[in-house]
């Protein structure tokens, strides 16, 4: 008996080897009919036996590449054609594409054991791919995703490549990038005035990071800075030459064995840091590394991912190398080569530059197995542009996500896909890549500015908003900052009705009243919204958003609602000048404001406690005193009491300011701090939800990126039976606010 079925596969189904896997799985099941890339997804038509039919349908799912991502497939009956074969189609163009352009993958197996083979013909040849591993995004030009709309147009194959992607039975059939060292790309060392473009450029390169010189290395979504890790001098240049003076460095390291030896690495961060993503995994540091991480016991580490970097290792690197995102400062990635040559002239004092166009800059991401499951604090490389979700939306959608940790989101026939992290957008290159980003995203899915709906965060004064607000669109919806923050979590688990007790902790942001908030539970729902039921007790913020770099700033506005005070210039404070300018302001009522920022009563206690100086990078003082306090094993807390939905902050900073008078250690003091913060919200959270009988905690925002408040809190709210969602597909910080903004904004429509 012979049927034919129609089928049709969405979701990460292009780029990754699934039209030759259907092939293969059709011959394998004597099956004919054809398969093709259309802009709905992969179709595919197949005849023949019942049994070889059922089969192949189940092995679809069941086989299926390990870097596709099936979201949805579609089975018809059909009637059978008699077709004598099976093909593979050329792709159809004809309306918007649905489909999903891959993330990057990182290189697979078969390749990194073809690479290290003298007689493979692309043996050391740093652009190897297949159809199961290599570039994607970073080379995309447009959709669908042929070679002619990649950055490897300008190399056409010759004769051994081209018979590799015309063979089905190849792993490198329609591999898009495909390349050998006879007709692609190749590297070249520059190192001042001379270009070397020899065979051995990468031991070359390889031997100037063993002798403590630092390199620009282009991989595939940017340029790196490497070094040995391990001299301590040069890595200290390597914060000179790029004035960054304490953020953390990333460590690329040359494989599993050597990163348990510096990271405490658990079960679920090991698979983070092996998972297809490839992330920078957070773990707690084994080893010390000075100018690495300065005052961090967390260290960052990823494991090599492009065949340049095995090659690196391979060809005697030192085996932990610092590698991090190539730019002046806190600007965006450098991924043009002309760019990165000029501004990167100072830092690095040579180049390993690949003549493959890199399309778009794509940062690592940054991930950590968190008390509540993984948790990224950035989504980039190996995730992005991937959708998130599917919301119920037949408009599409912009949204521009918040001014710091910028994202941008768009909906496209009901699917979000959230970009890549581009940056704080003061910054005014990051500003470029956004509007860049946004454009590029809106150009792949071919959507037009005309039928558009964007949406912004509430505060007038942010560039995002500006922005969207000069945008000729037909619609635009403003979203307050914490509730995209609460909204960002329940659109990531597709959930639009569950009654929630949402806590939005984190740093700034512009309220409904026009105070800044950042300490708000709200309750409700995604799909009616959320309305604010509690916060912190406000206190004043001399200078407004200034404060958030001068934590004794902070301090100053939360310390002037206490009734008594000691002099906090005096030791053991010892305050600086900045604190009493600020309380002047305060004093006289000038340029002084109204918050619940939950972020800036870290900043008062990392102030009580010894941090008084200028922070060089968002959060720094929070994490100081997490860190801090993680060095303290007392059980002891401060009272933080929830008077009349609000928790009030008074007695807590009038009984660390006791504390530190009386002499305790500040570890003791932190510690204390971060388990009357758990206690406060835990009681908060108690009273709330047996008020609105809700039994299920949404916790986002920045502070939330905090692992020792997770940890209490965790046995606090089961103890209360509440179950307790946290964000895993974007961040909790601020780069998950456009995800959250999105999902608001779909169902503000369809209500
Ligand atoms: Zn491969
Ligand atoms: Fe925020």
């Amino acid at each position: 008996m012979t049927s034919a079925r129609t089928i049709r596969v969405r979701g990460v189904v292009q780029g990754v080897g699934f039209r030759p896997f259907v092939y293969r799985l059709a011959r394998a099941n004597t099956l004919t009919g054809w398969v093709l890339n259309g802009e709905q997804g992969v179709e595919i038509f197949v005849e023949g036996a019942d049994a070889g039919l059922e089969e192949f349908v189940r092995d679809l799912v069941a086989k299926a590449p390990p870097a596709a991502n099936i979201a949805e497939m579609q089975v018809a009956r059909a009637e059978p054609l008699g077709l004598l074969d099976f093909t593979i189609r050329e792709s159809a163009h004809l309306n918007r594409p649905t489909v999903r352009v891959s993330p990057d993958l990182p290189v697979c197996d078969e390749c990194l054991s073809e690479l290290l083979d003298s007689s493979n013909r692309r043996f050391h040849y740093p652009y190897i791919n297949c159809t199961n591993c290599g570039p994607r995004y970073t080379v995309i030009l447009g959709l669908p995703y042929d070679r002619p709309n990649t950055t490897m147009n300008s190399w056409p194959l010759d004769a051994f490549c081209s018979a590799e992607y015309s063979d089905p039975d190849n792993r490198r059939f329609h591999a898009q990038p495909v390349a050998c060292p006879e007709c692609g790309p190749l590297y070249f060392l520059h190192t001042g005035k001379q270009i070397d473009g020899g065979k051995d450029v990468i031991a070359k390169a390889a031997a100037m990071l063993r002798d403590g010189k630092i390199l620009a290395v282009k991989g595939l979504g940017g340029y790196h800075l490497a070094c040995d890790a391990r001299n301590a001098p040069t890595v200290a240049q390597l914060r000179e030459r790029k004035f960054r003076k304490e953020r953390p460095f990333a460590l690329m390291v040359r494989n599993l064995s050597i990163a348990r030896t510096i990271v405490e690495l658990t079960e679920d961060s090991e698979q983070l840091l092996t998972g297809v993503a490839r992330p920078i995994v957070l773990a707690p540091a084994k080893v010390e590394f000075p100018e690495v991480a300065p005052g961090n016991n967390e260290l960052g580490v990823m494991l090599p991912y492009t065949p340049l970097h095995h090659l690196l290792f391979e060809q005697g690197a030192p085996e932990i190398l610092v590698m991090t995102s190539a730019n002046r400062s806190s600007e965006p990635i450098a991924y043009e080569d002309e760019d990165a040559l000029r501004s990167l002239a100072e830092i690095a004092d040579a180049f390993l530059v690949g003549e493959r166009p890199i399309a778009r800059r794509v940062d690592d991401s940054v991930v950590r197995a968190g008390t509540f499951g993984p948790a990224i604090l950035r989504r980039s490389r190996g995730y992005a542009p991937a959708a998130v979700i599917t919301l119920p939306s037949q408009q599409p959608i912009l949204a521009l996500g918040a001014d710091l940790k910028n994202a941008v989101t768009l909906v496209v026939n009901g699917q979000a896909f959230v970009s890549q992290h581009i940056g704080d957008l003061d910054h005014f290159s990051a500003f470029r890549a956004f509007q860049e980003t946004s454009r590029d995203l809106l150009a792949m899915y071919e959507v037009r500015l005309d039928e558009l709906l964007v949406v912004h965060d509430a505060h007038p004064q942010y560039r995002s908003t500006t922005h969207a607000l000069s945008l000729p669109v037909p619609g635009r919806l403003a979203v307050q900052h914490h509730r995209a923050h609460i909204a960002s979590v329940l659109a990531e688990r597709g959930d639009w009705d569950t009654r929630v007790a949402g806590v939005s902790f984190d740093g700034t942001g512009y309220g409904d009243d026009g105070t800044i908030w950042g300490g708000e539970i709200f309750g409700g729902t995604l799909r009616s919204g959320f309305q604010r039921v509690a916060h912190l007790r406000p206190a004043l913020l001399p200078g407004g958003d200034a404060a958030a770099r001068y934590p004794v700033q902070a301090a100053a506005g939360f310390l002037s609602q206490l009734e008594t005070l000691p002099d906090l210039c005096a030791h053991p404070f010892d305050f600086p000048s900045r604190y009493r300018t600020a309380r002047e302001l305060i004093d006289r009522k000038v340029r002084c404001f109204q918050t619940t920022s939950m972020g800036r009563l870290f900043d008062t206690v990392a102030a009580l406690v010894g941090f008084t100086r200028e922070i060089t990078y968002e959060g720094q003082a929070a994490i100081w005193l997490e860190q801090l306090a993680k060095r303290s094993m007392t059980s002891a807390s401060y009272p933080f009491p929830f008077v009349e939905n609000e928790l009030d902050f008074r007695p807590l900073l009038s009984a660390v300011i006791a504390d530190r008078r009386r002499g305790e250690s500040p570890q003791k003091i932190a510690r204390s701090f971060q388990r009357a913060v758990a206690e406060g919200l835990a009681r908060a959270l108690r009273e709330v939800c047996s008020a609105e009988s809700m039994e299920t905690v949404v916790l986002s925002g920045g502070v939330f990126q905090n692992e020792l408040l997770l940890q209490n809190l965790k046995p606090l709210l089961e103890r209360n039976r509440l179950q307790v969602w946290t964000n895993h597909a974007v961040p909790a910080n601020d780069g998950g606010i456009s995800l959250g903004q999105a999902a608001l904004a779909a169902f503000a429509g369809v209500k």
